[in-house]
């Protein structure tokens, strides 16, 4: 599966501005179907530059998690 440029705007809406842990993400394709080296959150469209960007995104998502208290 991989979500196409645009989706993840509307992911993003959907989502609202809620904070995301990004659980998951997908890689993001152009409307050719070519990898765009991107990877996008699919809770909330956020789109990091390859995985280890989302690791790292998700690391600190999660460290604020627990600063929140939750
Ligand atoms: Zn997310």
């Amino acid at each position: 599966m991989a979500i196409k440029i645009g989706e993840s705007d509307k992911l993003a809406k959907q989502w609202g501005n809620k904070p995301c842990s990004h659980p998951s993400v997908e890689k993001e394709i152009d409307w050719y179907g070519m990898q765009t080296g991107d990877v996008i959150c699919t809770q909330c469209g956020a789109a990091f530059f390859g995985k280890d960007a989302w690791r790292k995104a998700r690391e600190k998502a999660l460290e604020e998690e627990k600063k929140r208290g939750k």
